[in-house]
């Protein structure tokens, strides 16, 4: 049975989808099946791992919507052996609204990952930028959530109502909902804020903090705009050694989890 693993933060432009899809990446270089789900309108997983949005012809937009649209018709193989994706495009924008008017609208995304469970190992669900149904749907159908957070000074701003949310699901929707850990993103080993945000961030989440930060590097924003994971841009890197190692970090605590 495959985990599923909701990448979420309400705040935009943290980290979450340049984490989601290069995790998924290594996670399926390590050998494990993968699909990469994208539930943001904005689409940025699906660009980022070279899918032209609007040539889709059908995306998880349909699966959401139409209970007789299969997710499986609407996963598309990507360059990556072993790695899947389940696309999204602006369609998606008006499905927040068209959700509320549905029967267990938080549920929708489970039930449509339900049959898809025993073919991967790790399903990855990139989120929008807010706390909405959509959101509410990944935390609802996942195992876990990972929670990139970019080192800057108002990164722990908000962080208690992306707490709050994922309390509401456990309590509500989800009772074996986890949080697997927080990824510090965008670190500057050279300034005094990046090292003072680590260490609060640290006092808050404790050893749930994977160990392993990213830094900053121009080559994760290039790779995405030529959509590919770091993995197929330049492997050698600086981003991509760390999300390599964030990876191996990520599978051995979930080895020794179930050792
Ligand atoms: P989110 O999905 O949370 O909105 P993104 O992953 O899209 O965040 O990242 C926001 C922007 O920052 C993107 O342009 C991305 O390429 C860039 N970025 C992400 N991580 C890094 C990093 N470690 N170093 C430099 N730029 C990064
Ligand atoms: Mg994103």
């Amino acid at each position: 049975m495959g985990k599923i693993v909701s990448f979420s933060n309400q705040k935009g432009g943290v980290g979450k989808t340049t984490t989601c899809v290069n995790m998924a990446a290594y996670i399926a270089e390590a050998g494990k099946r993968v699909l990469l789900v994208d539930i943001d309108p904005q689409g940025n997983a699906t660009t980022g791992m070279g899918i032209a949005k609007n040539t889709l012809k059908k995306s998880v937009y349909d699966v959401l919507i139409d209970e007789e649209e299969k997710a499986a018709d609407a996963i598309v193989p990507t360059e990556i052996a072993n790695l899947e994706l389940l696309p999204s495009n602006i369609d998606l924008a008006g499905a927040e609204v068209e959700l509320v008017q549905m029967k267990n609208r938080e549920k929708v995304l489970k039930k449509a990952l339900e049959g898809l469970r025993d073919r991967y190992d790790y399903i990855l669900i990139d989120c929008p930028p807010s706390l909405g149904l959509l959101t509410i749907n990944a935390l609802a159908a996942a195992d876990s959530v990972i929670i990139p957070i970019q080192s800057e000074y108002y990164a722990l701003e908000g962080l208690s109502q992306l707490m709050n949310s994922v309390t509401l699901v456990k309590q509500h929707l989800n009772p074996a909902l986890d949080v697997d850990g927080v990824v510090l993103t965008m670190y500057d080993s050279r300034s005094l804020i990046s090292k003072q945000i680590a260490d609060e961030i640290r006092k808050f989440f404790t050893k749930r903090l994977f160990e392993i930060v990213v830094p900053r590097n121009v080559r994760l924003v290039e790779a995405s705009s030529y959509g590919k994971p770091i993995l197929l841009h330049d492997p050698k890197c600086t981003g991509a050694r760390a999300y390599k190692a964030l990876t191996l970090e990520y599978l051995a605590r979930e080895a020794a989890k179930h050792a």
